[in-house]
């Protein structure tokens, strides 16, 4: 069995939602992941901003030219009046429901019901689609079998058996189409697992069901070895190990959801990046087996926070660490740098909602600097152990460039270096140069 998870621009018009089916109806039992289609989710969030404001004028609006863009995309989807007309009644079902909150009180709850419409429709349409064309299909709701539990995090157990059961409800079949990103929570109420959530989706699945793969079909060619809106001449990576892949996607690689690749790492089950713009092309591997030594990649993650303690009470103390990280720990704000002298600590943050508290409480223990705008940059593969010449390949591409904070030797797989985002694309390009250009 494989899953195959397929991104908002993957299913983002008639003509994509038509190549998906193609790539689907193969000789294998594929469990079908689709995202919304492309933008839908960011107009489900403004209309919902909107509905929070009460102004229902322009969540009308709103509403109504993404309603409009559905049936533009029927039209041209379905060959039969039937089928034009079942995807009409689809649409109109769907926006009814969005409209029906425009009148009512707006809490998160009905917040999370209408981010759902946009992957409720897109399996809809794939499904009547695949019908139209006389291709068997089974369509599994998601919200039968993806569940978060009281922390928050993916039910593993409950996803496991409830998958399991709706594929074997249909032992005959060949696709299934479920939904990404949707979920219940442990109340049982429609919830989602975050922006980006459908590859996410894809590795519980390909888990919860010992897959033989997980594909994730996006618009890029696999994952590549820098950033390509900054640097000329990237190119894919053939084979990542899950470790590479996971400091890669969590630093900046926007082709895969960070959180995805532990349910598959730790299920052993190997994730294909493919591309659905060109599906001959091979993409990235990612498994469990090592790729060799030496550097494969760089990232970049913007909008960090550096904050730095400095406090005389550090100096031969103990306890004053757990301290710190205490404070960060009661406002769940994670941490992503870390470097320390014997005076002060400085650390990186990427979610700034608590950080006047955060500040506030640090007050008591030290000196505070806050400094934004800054970019972690990320050098990714497998050479810490044997790091003869790495580093100096590294910190002489950067040479003009003034580095923040160094992180070396947390894994064996990263070198973490914090810049200031106006310099980062002169970094990636040099690195570029140093380390894959001139070897
Ligand atoms: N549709 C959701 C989003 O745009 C989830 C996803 O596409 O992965 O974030």
């Amino acid at each position: 069995m494989f899953v195959l998870k397929f991104g908002g621009t993957s299913v983002g018009s008639a003509k994509q939602i038509k190549a998906v089916a193609n790539l689907i109806n193969n000789n294998n039992r594929n469990i079908v992941v689709l995202s919304a289609m492309a933008g839908t989710t960011n107009s489900l969030v403004e209309i919902a901003g909107y509905l929070y404001k009460k102004n229902h004028d322009s969540a009308n609006e709103a509403i109504i030219n993404l309603e409009q863009k559905y049936y533009e995309v029927i039209d041209e989807l379905f060959n039969s009046e039937t089928y034009k007309e079942k995807g009409s009644e689809l649409i109109k079902s769907h926006f009814n429901y969005i409209k029906s909150f425009t009148q009512d009180m707006f809490t998160l709850f009905e917040e999370k019901a209408i981010l759902a419409q946009g992957e409720l429709l897109s399996t809809a349409l794939m499904h009547y689609y695949l019908k139209e064309q006389k291709i068997n299909s089974v369509l599994i709701p998601a919200l039968n079998f993806m569940r978060t539990d009281k922390d928050g995090e993916p039910d593993l157990f409950y996803i496991q058996e409830n998958i399991k059961r709706e594929v074997e409800n249909f032992p005959d079949n060949k696709i299934f189409i479920t939904q990404g990103f949707i979920c219940r929570n442990s109340f049982g109420e429609i919830d989602n697992l975050k922006r980006g959530g459908s590859d996410y989706t894809a590795s519980l699945v390909g888990a919860g069901i010992k897959s033989d793969e997980i594909q994730i079909w996006t618009d890029i060619d696999g994952m590549h070895n820098n950033d390509p809106r900054y640097v000329d001449n990237t190119k894919p990576l053939a084979s990542l190990s899950f470790d590479e892949a996971a400091e890669l996607a969590y630093f900046g690689a926007k082709i895969l959801h960070p959180a995805s690749i532990q349910p598959a790492k730790v299920a052993n089950i190997p994730v294909r990046l493919k591309n659905t713009m060109q599906p001959e092309a091979d993409g990235t591997l990612v498994s469990s087996i090592s790729t060799g030594m030496g550097i494969k990649a760089i990232a970049a993650k913007d909008n960090i926070t550096a904050i730095k303690i400095k406090s005389g009470r550090m100096l031969l103390a103990h306890g004053f660490m757990r301290k710190v990280f205490e404070i960060f720990e009661t406002y769940q704000t994670s941490i992503d740098m870390i470097t320390t002298s014997e005076v002060a600590v400085s650390v990186t943050i990427d979610d700034t909602k608590y950080l006047n508290d955060i500040v506030d409480e640090l007050k008591k223990y030290g000196t505070v600097e806050v400094d934004s705008d800054l970019s972690i940059i990320c050098v990714v593969g497998d050479f810490i152990a044997e790091s003869k010449g790495y580093a100096l390949k590294i910190f002489s591409a950067l040479k003009d460039v003034s580095i923040r904070m160094i992180s070396y030797g947390g894994s064996k797989h990263n070198v973490s270096l914090l810049v200031n985002t106006s310099d980062k694309k002169e970094a990636l390009v040099s690195l570029n140069k140093n380390l894959f250009e001139n070897v």
